[in-house]
């Protein structure tokens, strides 16, 4: 498998795919590791996670130039990925003995009630390149805390960082046999599938998702998906400072090149603050360094993949033959690389692919509406239900919006955020089941019940 850069198109170096054979043998290793690394102590797997989030942090810069070197991602913004897979894990580590540990529910006249939580066994995590440390933290970190061994396939954008957590999950005790890592690209996900693992953890698109879920089904085990998003934002006219709005929102559009999986994708101004609004994001966008990811300051780099510059194309040309404006931006970037120029539109509407369909890009429509009602119906109407978000100064207002959508995070002043308290899911096309918070730590374990008399 070549490994390329993003930014140059320069091959980095050849990787050695799974095969069904190697998958399989890997399997077996971690089936007869398991069972032994149940048996540690829950406060010792902490310790050995613990370590791995000081190994990250001791090769935050190291760590950082692969990342870039694969994705494409501005240099700080691998840094601070890195950072924030650390502060997760600090907060996983800190809460996994209250939300692992054996419960006692009920003692009295020799009866005890007690819920022990025990791994799933093997689990399976597929993974998805755009944040490969965050979304692969959420995923083997509490896996390996409840006492699974994990199989843990990144993306093939994402493989070289793949073997860089495997490298320090073992220097910080992970037994040797109780992670593996499966390189490779769907044809290794579909192996994946035909071994019999106790959960499927995914993270990555709809249509994969589906996939998965559809030849995981008939196993009977537990499956979460965490898929894409076409999240929502809007701008009520009470807010206070329209330039720091559109700055924000503006960063929430296009942080990591609008690959993030909760990256604003579609906005929606109140009539009376939009044309400010919409001056004021022209003009942050317009302030940004194009340029590699690895320069200074850089703050738009290269798409991680190519084929995706099509899929903004045909966003663009199918927007502007429905009569949308192209404010700046619209193809991609002649040079090296897979650059696209970062897009706004607006005169959207729904008929349009751009406020319909993941983009997954640095494009962004925004669409004038009269209330708050039409923000709503708006917002509400999409496949997809990962999160949405308001930017208003009064907050009653701000959660009247938010309770009325079907999505797994509501965010007030703020987009494009996660935090490991909270309990991270999607609705409808944005997958189902949780990671974070103390229902992400007990996604890994089945709940045992004891009935324990005495006599
Ligand atoms: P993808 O679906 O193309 O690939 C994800 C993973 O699945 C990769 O490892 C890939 O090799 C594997 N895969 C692909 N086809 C497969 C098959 N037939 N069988 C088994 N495995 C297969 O997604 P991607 O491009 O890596 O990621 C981008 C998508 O992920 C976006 O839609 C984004 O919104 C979503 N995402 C969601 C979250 C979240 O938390 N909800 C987080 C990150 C990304």
């Amino acid at each position: 498998m070549k490994i390329i850069n993003p930014a140059t198109e320069e091959l980095i170096t050849e990787v050695q795919e799974d095969s069904y054979d190697s998958v399989d043998e890997k399997f077996r290793l971690l089936q007869a590791a398991q069972p032994a690394w149940q048996e540690v102590a829950l406060e010792k797997r902490i310790e050995v996670l613990k370590r791995f989030a000081l190994l990250l942090d001791q090769h935050n810069e190291q760590l950082a130039v692969v990342l870039t070197s694969e994705v494409g991602k501005p240099l700080q913004q691998s840094r601070n990925e890195i950072a924030g897979a650390r502060k997760r894990i600090q907060w996983l580590t800190a809460h996994a003995l209250k939300y692992l540990s054996d419960e006692v529910m009920y003692t009295e006249n020799g009866l005890e009630e007690k819920i022990a939580y025990e791994p799933l066994g093997i689990i399976c995590n597929i993974s998805a390149w755009n944040y490969p440390y965050l979304v692969g933290v959420n995923v083997f970190v509490p896996a390996l805390l409840a006492g699974n061994a994990v199989m843990y396939k990144p993306s093939e954008y994402a493989t070289l960082t793949g073997i860089e957590i495997e490298k320090l999950l073992k220097e910080a005790g992970v037994p040797a046999d109780v992670f593996h890592v499966a390189l490779g690209a769907k044809e290794t996900g579909a192996l994946l599938l035909e071994l019999p693992f106790d959960g499927y953890f995914f993270t990555g698109s709809y249509k994969t998702g589906q996939y998965i879920y559809e030849r995981v089904a008939p196993k009977m085990v537990p499956c979460q998906c965490e898929l894409g998003g076409k999240d929502p934002l809007y701008v009520a006219d009470d807010v206070a400072d329209i330039k720091a709005v559109a700055a924000s929102t503006a960063d929430g559009a296009f942080y990591n090149n609008g690959q993030s999986c909760c990256a604003v994708e579609r906005i929606y101004v109140h009539e009376n603050v939009y044309d400010q609004y919409v001056d004021e994001f022209i003009k942050e966008v317009r302030s940004w360094k194009i340029g590699l990811p690895k320069e200074g300051g850089v703050y738009i780099g290269p798409l991680t993949r190519k084929d995706q510059l099509n899929v903004l194309m045909e966003q663009v040309k199918d927007a502007l033959q429905k009569d949308a404006a192209l404010l700046t931006g619209g193809k991609p970037i002649e040079r090296k690389g897979y650059y696209f120029e970062p897009t706004v539109l607006t005169n959207v509407n729904h008929d349009m692919k751009v406020m319909k369909e993941e983009s997954f890009g640095p494009i962004i429509g925004i669409m004038k509406v009269h209330s708050d009602d039409e923000a709503v119906e708006l917002m509400k109407d999409t496949e997809y239900g990962l999160t949405a978000s308001v930017y208003s100064s009064d907050k009653a207002r701000a959660e009247k919006v938010l309770k009325q959508i079907n999505a797994g995070t509501g965010y007030w002043n703020c987009c494009d955020r996660v935090s490991a308290a909270l309990p991270w899911s999607g609705r409808k096309h944005s997958g189902f089941g949780t990671t974070l918070s103390h229902a992400g730590l007990q996604a890994f374990v089945k709940p045992k019940a004891y009935h324990l008399k005495t006599s």
